[in-house]
């Protein structure tokens, strides 16, 4: 594929697809002109300590200059340019942001489906990450009263959280830090990575874990799935033939089953284990992070950056994302980004 071609595909998306509008769902346009963004040239550069006057000179930027990926940084007191980089400016505010990525469920993704190797991803591991989502959504909500919150697919193998309350702009890094540790519900990483000490967390935030993550851990369970992880074989179609009974209903009823079945064998630590959210938390405290713009481009994969609907998001499959690079439409290739 030659940078003539790219240059191309990408015009042609950010003149007709592309709303720059688009962006006030995920910051303020009052401040646009201090804002800082950063982005991947056609030649692979990467730059930041740029800013645009309005929205307008944005698109008209990403229409001319065509670049692979595009993100979004801090506000600033003045406008971030080569002349005055970010570091000699005064910070103004950064939205909440909170990343997850499938990479860093590597170690237990292996326990909901069959994919190997970091390139690939299905609907079934995927839902590892709708749960965190659906679990962070609601706490921030619940517990810290957080209104404006949208979620992105990042265009490979992640999403991205956005909070633009007011109120939250302006947290500092210990701020951030401490809302991070009030929705881990693991320490550690990987295989070393073990459930917090229930008095940890929160009651309302562990009983909502508990239920999110039982919740869907028992849709489609098969009853070898349910072995697997421990309980009795007796047990195992217990909840499989009530599963079946219910049309595949999980209610509050099979959720305590299913409960007082992993306490019996002890396992309920691991199944909270293996479907607990995993968010980067070097992301969230960044407060000059560049994080991708949303309904941008990601450079590898040719596919949107777009928003998510909460209410339709595990459906979601990001195996069924189109790219709008012609060379990865034609290629099945595409899960190896
Ligand atoms: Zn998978």
């Amino acid at each position: 594929m030659t940078i003539a071609n790219r240059r191309t595909e990408l015009r042609d998306y950010y003149s007709t697809s592309f709303d720059v509008q688009n962006l006030s769902q995920v910051i303020d346009f009052s401040s646009f002109s201090t804002r800082e963004f950063g982005f991947v040239s056609l030649s692979g550069k990467f730059f930041r300590n740029i800013s645009f006057e309005t929205p307008k000179a944005l698109q008209d930027f990403l229409i001319d200059r065509c670049p692979t990926d595009a993100y979004i940084g801090a506000v600033y007191e003045n406008p971030p340019s080569r002349q005055n980089p970010i570091h000699t400016l005064e910070w103004k505010g950064h939205e909440l942001v909170f990343d997850i990525d499938l990479n860093d469920y590597d170690a237990v993704r292996k326990f909901v489906c069959d994919c190997t190797g970091a390139g690939q991803v299905c609907i079934r591991c995927w839902q590892l990450i709708n749960v965190s989502i659906s679990l962070i959504d609601e706490t921030l909500r619940r517990d810290f009263g957080m209104r404006e919150i949208v979620w992105l697919f990042s265009g490979r193998r992640g999403v991205h959280g956005w909070v633009r309350d007011p109120e939250t702009i302006s947290l500092d890094r210990d701020l951030r830090q401490s809302i991070i540790d009030y929705l881990s519900v693991i320490k550690g990483e990987d295989e070393t990575a073990r459930v917090q000490d229930r008095k940890q967390l929160k009651y309302e935030f562990r009983k909502r874990t508990e239920y999110t993550i039982f919740k869907y851990s028992l849709k489609d369970v098969r009853r070898k799935d349910l072995v697997a992880i421990g309980l009795s074989g007796s047990a195992a179609s217990k909840i499989v033939n009530q599963l079946k009974h219910q049309d595949g209903k999980v209610d509050e009823n099979l959720i305590r089953r299913f409960n007082k079945s992993l306490a019996s064998v002890n396992k309920y630590d691991e199944v909270i284990r293996r479907w607990a959210p995993r968010i980067d938390h070097k992301v969230t405290i960044d407060l000059r992070r560049l994080l991708r713009m949303p309904t941008s481009i990601h450079g590898k994969t040719g596919r949107v950056a777009r928003f998510l609907d909460l209410d339709t998001v595990f459906d979601f499959n990001p195996e069924d994302e189109p790219s709008i690079f012609s060379d990865i439409k034609k290629s099945k290739e595409i899960s190896g980004f």
